[in-house]
């Protein structure tokens, strides 16, 4: 690992330098964890790894994190910086950028989720300094995931696929919304995930809310149930899988009919992935089937994201992004058919592009199943 972390924190102080950004100032998040392998907590005190476009990359932490930053294995591939509870962690920051670019920053990027008190204790630093997000730098390097990264993200989505295989242990008529996601919480874990980042159980009209959670809804014979669930693994990587169960009984007819359609569409749109088309094509792909299905005004929501490091993040699978696919890049396929105060649908499964088309990192059975 020290070695790709080194690998990967020289390029990026080479795109740093190549984009014309001076230094990056990257807090506790993905780009961090990405760079150095720290899996740091976002705390008021400062942690910042500065990485200045010509010299060494330094890891600013607090003393009483001092010991939690060594673990991470971040002091193999960086100097680590400690500051005192009184010192200005700012100050200590910004002098580091100074000493190694022999002067003041013109440009500096800041994590792109930075919280804006850091954001503007730096503005303080470094008044001469433009500040742009550190995403544009390190975007294209987070987009292509490498072999680990794809391993991975395989390993999760096995992960959470065999979550969904034990489905019929708890969802069925009779519980409710919140008590299935608390065991599929338990599984998620069980599975191998470190973390549980969100179990949404949508029930029967539930369901044709897109980002319903869970409520105290009790399932009944014959409902449509939508179960999205993902998690952290103890590497960092994301899983993130839709699949829709009917609980006992008989569904609605008319939920039987798209639902179809919508398997139909969210295979094409896995189908159509391969390097050189783009994203906004792959959106494309799911949403004519469905609109041809007669129900494109009920699919009210892109197609899908990227998934790495964090949940949610690029490449957006949506219309209008040209965004031109390419081997590494790992996205989720979810359409969705929603009808409201009825039920709804989605399936979703994560992809990878590879050399000459795609892989599905979650193989689990599409079709529908009565539970
Ligand atoms: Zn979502
Ligand atoms: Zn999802
Ligand atoms: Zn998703």
């Amino acid at each position: 690992m020290t070695e790709i972390l080194h690998e990967r924190l020289a390029r990026a102080t080479r795109a740093a330098a190549d984009g014309g950004v001076d230094a990056l100032f990257l807090t506790p998040g993905a780009d961090l964890r990405y760079l150095t392998g720290y899996d740091a907590l976002p705390l008021e005190r400062l942690t910042c790894l500065v990485l200045p476009a010509r010299g060494e990359p330094v890891l600013v932490v607090p003393r009483l994190e001092h010991a939690a930053a060594e673990a991470s294995g971040a002091g193999d591939v960086v100097k680590i910086a400690v500051h005192e509870e009184t010192d200005d962690a700012f100050a200590l920051a910004a002098g580091l950028a100074r000493d190694a670019l022999g002067g003041d920053p013109a440009r500096v990027g800041v994590a792109d989720r930075m919280w804006a008190e850091h954001v503007l204790r730096f503005r303080a630093a470094l008044p001469a300094a433009d500040q742009v997000t550190a995403g544009l730098v390190l975007r294209p390097l987070r987009l292509i995931k490498q072999a680990d990264e794809i391993d991975g993200l395989r390993r999760a989505g096995a992960a959470i696929d065999r979550v969904h295989d034990r489905m019929g242990e708890w969802l069925r008529p009779g519980r409710t919304e919140a008590q299935i996601a608390r065991d599929i919480a338990d599984a998620i874990v069980e599975e191998g995930h470190a973390t549980v980042n969100f179990t949404i159980v949508a029930s029967g009209p539930n369901g044709a809310s897109p980002h319903h959670h869970t409520s105290g809804r009790v399932v009944e014979p014959g409902d449509a149930v939508v179960v999205d669930i993902g998690g952290t693994m103890p590497d960092g990587y994301c899983s993130d899988c839709t699949r829709t169960y009917v609980a006992g009984g008989t569904v609605d007819p008319e939920f039987a009919r798209y639902y179809d359609v919508l398997l139909a569409a969210q295979k094409a749109a896995c189908d159509f992935v391969r390097p050189g088309v783009t994203a906004s094509a792959v959106d494309a792909a799911a949403r004519d089937v469905i609109t041809e299905g007669g129900y494109g005004e009920y699919f009210v929501h892109r197609t899908g994201h990227g998934i790495g490091l964090e949940e949610h993040e690029e490449p957006w699978i949506v219309n209008g992004n040209d965004t031109v696919l390419a081997p590494g890049m790992a996205f989720s396929i979810e359409p969705g058919i929603y009808l409201r105060g009825r039920h709804g649908a989605r399936i979703e499964d994560i992809v990878v592009v590879t050399d000459d088309g795609v892989e599905r990192l979650d193989t689990i059975a599409r079709e529908l199943r009565t539970l």
